[in-house]
C-alpha cells in the first residue's frame, strides 16, 4: 500500500466538505463473501443468466431454488457474513462527520451491521423478499422457515410469487435509492469509490457525476446547477475503467487494510 497515498486521502477527507462513499463487492471480500468478476467469484460457480429479471418471471422455481443451494453453499453465506475493517472504517468516518453517506451496490446489509447509519441500497438488499404482485416486503429468514422445496417459487398471502429484494439485472432501481444517489454524487467534494469494478450502470456513473462530467445521467440539472469537481479516491486491488480516467488516484490495496489506515491517520491527524 502506498503510504503516501493514505496520507493524501485523510488530508483531504478531513478537508472535505461533503465526503460519500460508493461501494461495490468488493469491500465484502474479507467479510468471505465472494465478488462477482475476481477469480473464484460468483460468476465462475454460477451462471449469470440465474440473475436476470426475465429469467426469474420465466423460471421462478428455477431461479429460487439455485439462490436456495447458494445460501447453503459453506463457502459463503450472506446470512452469517460480518462486517469487516472496511465496513467498520467507513461508520467510524460517519461517526466522525466527515462521511455524509455510503452508497452501496451490496447487498448484504454489512454497511448497516457495521453501525453505517445513512446507507442507500442502490441495488436492494437480499435479507428481504418482496410479492411482485403487492408489494409486500417479508424478511428471507421468514420465508426461508415456511419453504416447501417441492412447491417453489414461495408465494405471499396474496398469491404473488415472491422475489428477493435484490435489483436483478435488467431490473429497475429503486427509485428513492436512485434519487438520492445521484444527489449525493452531485452535492458530494469527495467520493471514496470502493471495491468497485464499475461495470454495471447506473452505479457506476456516479463517480463521473461526482466530477461533474456530464451524462445522461445528470439530465439538464448540471446546465443550470454546475457541478463543483469533486476528488475521487479509489480503493481497489486492481486498477478499473475509472482509474486514471476519473478517478483522481487509486490506492492499491484490501479495502479493509487501506481504509483502516486512513481512518487512523485521520486521527492522529486530528489528535484524538
Ligand atoms: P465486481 O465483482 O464487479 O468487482 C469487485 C471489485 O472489487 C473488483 O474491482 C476487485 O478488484 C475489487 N476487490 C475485490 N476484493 C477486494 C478487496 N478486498 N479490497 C479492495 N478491492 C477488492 O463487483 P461490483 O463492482 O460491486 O459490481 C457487481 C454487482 O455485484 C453489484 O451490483 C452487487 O450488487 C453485486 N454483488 C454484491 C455482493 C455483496 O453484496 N457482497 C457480492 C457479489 C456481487
Amino acid at each position: 500500500m502506498d503510504l503516501s497515498l493514505v496520507e493524501k486521502a485523510a488530508t483531504l477527507l478531513i478537508k472535505s466538505r461533503y465526503a460519500v462513499a460508493l461501494t461495490g463487492a468488493g469491500i465484502s471480500t474479507e467479510s468471505g463473501i465472494p465478488d462477482f468478476r475476481s477469480p473464484g467469484g460468483i460468476w465462475e460457480r454460477y451462471d449469470p443468466s440465474v440473475f436476470y429479471y426475465q429469467r426469474f418471471l420465466a423460471e421462478p422455481a428455477f431461479v429460487w431454488k439455485t439462490i436456495i443451494e447458494m445460501g447453503n453453499d459453506t463457502g459463503f453465506s450472506l446470512f452469517t457474513a460480518e462486517p469487516n475493517k472496511g465496513h467498520e472504517a467507513l461508520a467510524t468516518l460517519e461517526d466522525m462527520g466527515i462521511l455524509k453517506s455510503v452508497i452501496t451496490q451490496n447487498i448484504d446489509n454489512l454497511h448497516q451491521k457495521a453501525g453505517s447509519r445513512r446507507v442507500i441500497e442502490f441495488h436492494g438488499n437480499m435479507l428481504y423478499v418482496k410479492c411482485i404482485k403487492c408489494a409486500r416486503k417479508y424478511t428471507y429468514e421468514e420465508v426461508l422457515d415456511r419453504l416447501d422445496m417441492d412447491n417453489l417459487p414461495p408465494r405471499c398471502e396474496c398469491g404473488g410469487v415472491l422475489k428477493p429484494d435484490a435489483v436483478f439485472f435488467g431490473e429497475a432501481i429503486p427509485q428513492m435509492a436512485m434519487t438520492e444517489a445521484f444527489s449525493e454524487a452531485n452535492m458530494c467534494d469527495l467520493m471514496l469509490v470502493v471495491g468497485t469494478s464499475a461495470q454495471v450502470e447506473p452505479a457506476a456513473s456516479l463517480p463521473s457525476m461526482a466530477k461533474g462530467q456530464r451524462s445522461m445521467l445528470s439530465g439538464m440539472a448540471d446546465l443550470f446547477f454546475p457541478k463543483e469537481k469533486a476528488y475521487v479516491i479509489e480503493i481497489n486491488k486492481e486498477s478499473t475503467s475509472l482509474t486514471d480516467v476519473v478517478s483522481d488516484f487509486l490506492i492499491k490495496g484490501a479495502a479493509g487494510e487501506v481504509l483502516s489506515r486512513i481512518v487512523e491517520r485521520i486521527k492522529e491527524l486530528k489528535g484524538i
